[in-house]
């Protein structure tokens, strides 16, 4: 027997619509692309929202149509994301901090056919321009005064085209079901790889990322996302704010300390997330300055693993609570958040550190489990590490166009390609990216883990652990190591720290010194470069 309740379509349009009839005078500030802090409300929004969207239905943009955005986060970009996505068609973020000719293959993949940019990267698009002929034209997020002399083709200026739209555009009220918005992974192997959300997942995914035990934002709370909107839907944040009626300040194109902390203090913010380079920044910034941060309460750091020092800087020095999450652009993207559970806030502070520097635990609406190689599953006990794997209506199911071929197992899980233990309690914990964990004698080394001991080290600045070939075990680690300046620790010395603090069977084969180690687009540690940098390596114990 069905269940005889409304069959209402789950779109993006319905969460801007909320927002102005009910939070319409909450206020939205950006600090735009130009400089000046501006200052709007979610009324405006959503009624310029209206006037881009019938703007785009002007252009020729239709149904299913995909529209790219290389933007900051700003009211602009914001309004763009609901305008595209009330005209049927789908916001397509590029990712300024790719190549050129990267974001060239990508947009040709994508189909895009109009790009709406802020000025600042009207350079990048005239160099790729003609490498994507599909692109009919470019929309510059900006108003006639600040238009740029450009030799784009079909150059529009954003507010003119609001200024001349119909204000009483109606939503394209099409399936739940349909494309919304789209995001390439940053894929580290192979081409880029399109993650295709829905106006259903979308809305969903903040209905569960609101949660009171996830990031809970609520009509006074106020919310700044660092995290930039193309970076995988700035975390939920540009549907949940506004969901909420929560104020929300957007930080535009400067995101070095002293600009973040300016909007931080000037606009009372009480909740923002960002990666932790982000937050790295901004804490040499207080310390240089001798800042406080009396409004800040919240603060979620994602993408990579949060050090422990940041977390204690921020919950013991500035009395700012850290909410570490996981998650990643194929589950649009908040999987984990590390909040903790009944009774755990009598521990003592080093306990409740301990956990909460994990990932966190399911946000609901996330399935997850861990197996080892044959696909069985292992326990939940904190102890065993195994493939992560996730199951969710905001999970994707498969890429753009198929890429990669098919994603899901028979029961419908999605492999993470992270490697973790899940705790009694739900607590998620990291431990390597598949590709990256070293597999010795049949046995599992977590590179992280080895990476994490070694940096505490005091002459060790940064630190990377990878597998190399080993005739007897298979492989074995190697560790990479940056030494601190001025410093030169010696490979006994580093073995002799890591003796103690790990498993006879995890110390490194081998200790090399470099002068850096290289990193991804977006701060990661790129194990395959430094893979095929050492793949002529023979460690000491294979000769
Ligand atoms: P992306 O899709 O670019 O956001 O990358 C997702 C990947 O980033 C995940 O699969 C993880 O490997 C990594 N990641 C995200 N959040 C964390 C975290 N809190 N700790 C460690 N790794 C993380």
């Amino acid at each position: 027997m069905q269940g005889l309740m409304q069959d209402w379509p789950l779109r993006v349009s319905t969460v801007i619509d909320h927002a102005a009839r009910y939070h319409g005078e909450r206020e939205v500030v950006t600090r735009t692309v130009e400089g000046p802090v501006e200052r709007c409300t979610y009324r405006d929004v959503h009624g310029r929202a209206r006037r881009c969207a019938a703007a785009l239905a002007g252009l020729g943009v239709r149904e299913g149509d995909v529209v790219a955005t290389l933007a900051w986060n700003t009211h602009r970009h914001l309004e763009a994301w609901y305008g595209i996505t009330g005209a049927g068609a789908v916001y397509h973020t590029l990712n300024p901090r790719l190549f050129p000719e990267q974001i060239a293959y990508i947009a040709g993949h994508a189909e895009d056919r109009w790009v709406l940019a802020d000025t600042s990267f009207v350079p990048i698009l005239e160099q790729l321009q003609d490498a994507c002929p599909g692109i009919e034209g470019f929309v510059l997020l900006t108003d006639r005064q600040h238009m740029p002399a450009t030799g784009l083709r079909n150059a529009l200026c954003y507010e003119e085209l609001l200024a001349d739209a119909d204000p009483d555009f109606a939503w394209i009220q099409g399936d739940e079901g349909a494309a919304a918005g789209l995001c390439y992974t940053s894929g580290t192997t192979g081409n880029p790889k399109g993650v295709l959300y829905s106006h259903r997942s979308n809305v969903l995914h903040s209905l569960a990322c609101n949660g009171a035990d996830a990031l809970a934002l609520t009509s006074r709370t106020v919310v700044m996302p660092v995290v930039p909107m193309f970076h995988a839907n700035a975390w939920s944040i540009a549907f949940s704010a506004p969901m909420a009626g929560a104020k929300l300040v957007l930080p535009g194109p400067r995101l070095d300390g002293a600009s973040v902390y300016e909007l931080l203090d000037t606009e009372r913010v009480s909740f923002t997330a960002a990666v932790p380079t982000v937050w790295l920044m901004l804490l040499q910034h207080l310390e240089e300055s001798g800042s406080e941060l009396p409004y800040l309460q919240r603060v979620v750091i994602g993408g990579s693993a949060v050090p422990r020092v940041m977390m204690e800087t921020f919950e013991k020095r500035y009395g700012v609570e850290v909410l570490h999450a996981w998650g990643m652009t194929e589950m649009s993207p908040l999987g984990t958040v590390g909040v903790l559970k009944a009774g755990m806030d009598a521990l003592g502070f080093d306990e409740r550190i301990g956990i909460k520097l994990k990932q966190g635990r399911p946000i609901y609406s996330v399935e997850m489990k861990i197996v080892d190689d044959a696909g069985r599953e292992l326990a939940r006990d904190g102890e065993a590490f195994g493939h992560l794997l996730v199951r969710g209506p905001a999970v994707v199911s498969e890429y753009l166009k198929g890429e990669g071929g098919a994603l899901l197992d028979d029961e419908g899980w999605f492999q993470t390609g992270d490697v973790a233990t899940i705790d009694p309690e739900g607590f998620m914990q990291i431990t390597d990216r598949s590709k990256d964990v070293i597999k010795s004698g049949g046995e599992w080394i977590s590179s992280i883990e080895l990476e994490n001991i070694a940096v505490g080290h005091p002459g060790i600045a940064e630190a990377a652990v990878i597998g190399i070939a080993h005739p007897k075990w298979d492989e074995r680690p190697l560790l990479v190591v940056v030494p601190v300046e001025g410093a030169a620790p010696s490979r006994e010395d580093v073995l002799d720290f890591l003796r103690d603090r790990v498993a006879r069977w995890w110390l490194p084969d081998d200790v090399v010194f470099v002068d850096e180690i290289p990193h991804t687009a977006t701060g990661k540690i790129q194990k395959l470069t430094l893979r095929e940098q050492f793949a002529d390596y023979r460690l000491p114990t294979a000769r």
